[in-house]
């Protein structure tokens, strides 16, 4: 199938020559061509112009995206959209007063949702999960990283990784799958994290590399959860066996845990909604990308990530939902780049570049997505009629999508 997108309004993040990540000021930098042409051969980006420079194609479907923007799918990097149940009422808790803390504390949080995963049978669990992933790629997603660690034994991981590849086997966006074992201490080793951690350590990781069930091993570095040192062994440990860090750390403290991720050269250190200035230093020419969550911000009404200090001072960023139950149930990228510029003061160019480009790296997808690049992979939004793309997050929370495409199909009615 060939596809040619005509009368295009504005064709965004044209790079010709693919770039790994943008960092700094270049994130200022959002190539675009206005009036232009975008040719689909198969499922990959053939060739893109102006339309005065329209070749002949052998396109079989012409669509024409008068008024509109095309540009590509979003790249989200961080989610746990595997997960069995709702957790609405601590939603209501916390209306009520309660922290996030002491949510936990009472068996709520994680915990909670490792056991109704438990209970939940694995086509069941399949069928939630499939859902979710068809509704954030309405929602333009065009790749997408999803963790384990709502299992916590190693039966329940397994099952949550098995999952995920079956999600990989059955759609065609591009699918990661990182293993958070380390999400939380569960509740039949509360007295007993060091017999947890052996268990993550000598039994979890050892049947996920064997099975080829994971690339990516995560943990949750923060106060009450895991610390530096058992971050550090658990990441040695996946390390042995193949698999690249990609952790959780300064969601609620800094305690290291950036240090920690970029010494095991970690692909990415995510939330950062807490940033000291050494940790800021810490990023400076690392291959590690800093990855903001801001719909948790949002959610949680916790601090958001310094994002704008951290650009100033050079550094890339990535935006990403962390779609889950808990803290971020919403997997809607365009609420992230709206909430980015809004509340982090970004401005569009940047938070697009995070949202595409620099999600690609975090997901080690750079050469295939988050651009318009020829060859690349025709996974791509075509917007609703709008005045430009500074228009996406300005009117923010309506969808402004009207045609998503993976891998040169449109998959949005
Ligand atoms: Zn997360």
């Amino acid at each position: 199938m060939n596809i040619l997108i005509k009368n295009i309004r504005q064709l965004l993040q044209v790079r010709d020559t693919p770039v790994q990540k943008v960092s700094g000021r270049e994130m200022k930098n959002l190539p675009v061509i206005e009036n232009a042409y975008l040719y689909i051969e198969n499922n990959t980006i053939a060739d893109y112009g102006k339309m005065e420079d329209l070749p002949e194609t052998k396109a079989n479907e012409i669509i024409d995206a008068a008024g509109k923007v095309v540009m590509p799918a979003w790249c989200d990097s961080h989610t746990h959209i595997v997960y069995a149940g709702n957790r609405e009422q601590e939603f209501v808790d916390r209306i009520n007063g309660l922290s996030y803390e002491e949510i936990a504390n009472r068996g709520g949080g994680i915990l909670n949702s490792a056991k109704k995963l438990e209970e939940t049978p694995e086509d069941d669990l399949y069928r939630q999960s499939a859902k979710r992933l068809e509704e954030v790629i309405a929602m333009g997603t065009g790749a997408i990283e999803i963790k384990s660690g709502y299992g916590l034994s190693t039966d329940a991981e397994l099952k949550m990784l098995r999952v995920i590849r079956r999600l990989q086997t059955n759609y065609d966006i591009p699918i990661k799958a990182t293993f958070l074992g380390a999400h939380a201490i569960p509740a039949n080793y509360r007295n007993d994290r060091k017999g947890y951690i052996d268990l993550l350590i000598n039994e979890m990781i050892p049947a996920i590399a064997e099975k080829g069930l994971a690339e990516y091993v995560d943990v949750f570095c923060e106060k009450g959860y895991f610390t530096t040192e058992e971050t550090e062994r658990i990441l040695e440990a996946g390390k042995a066996f193949g698999l690249v860090p990609k952790i959780h750390v300064n969601q609620f403290h800094a305690i290291g845990g950036i240090q920690t991720g970029i010494k095991h050269n970690a692909l990415s250190v995510d939330h950062l909604e807490v940033m000291r200035d050494e940790d800021i230093e810490a990023l400076k020419g690392s291959k590690t990308m800093p990855v903001a969550l801001p719909s948790c911000s949002y959610f949680l009404s916790i601090p958001y990530t310094p994002a704008r200090k951290m650009i100033d001072a050079g550094l890339p960023l990535a935006l990403a939902t962390d779609y889950n139950p808990g803290s971020t149930p919403s997997g809607n990228m365009n609420f992230v780049v709206a909430t980015a510029c809004i509340k982090m003061k970004i401005t569009p160019e940047e938070a697009i570049n995070a949202a595409t480009v620099n999600g690609a790296y975090a997901m080690g997808l750079s050469d295939t997505h988050g651009s318009i690049t020829r060859g690349k992979e025709a996974n791509l939004i075509i917007t609703r009629d709008i005045p430009g793309y500074a228009f996406l997050p300005y009117a923010f929370g309506n969808n402004h999508i009207d045609t998503v495409l993976i891998r040169g199909k449109v998959v949005t009615p």
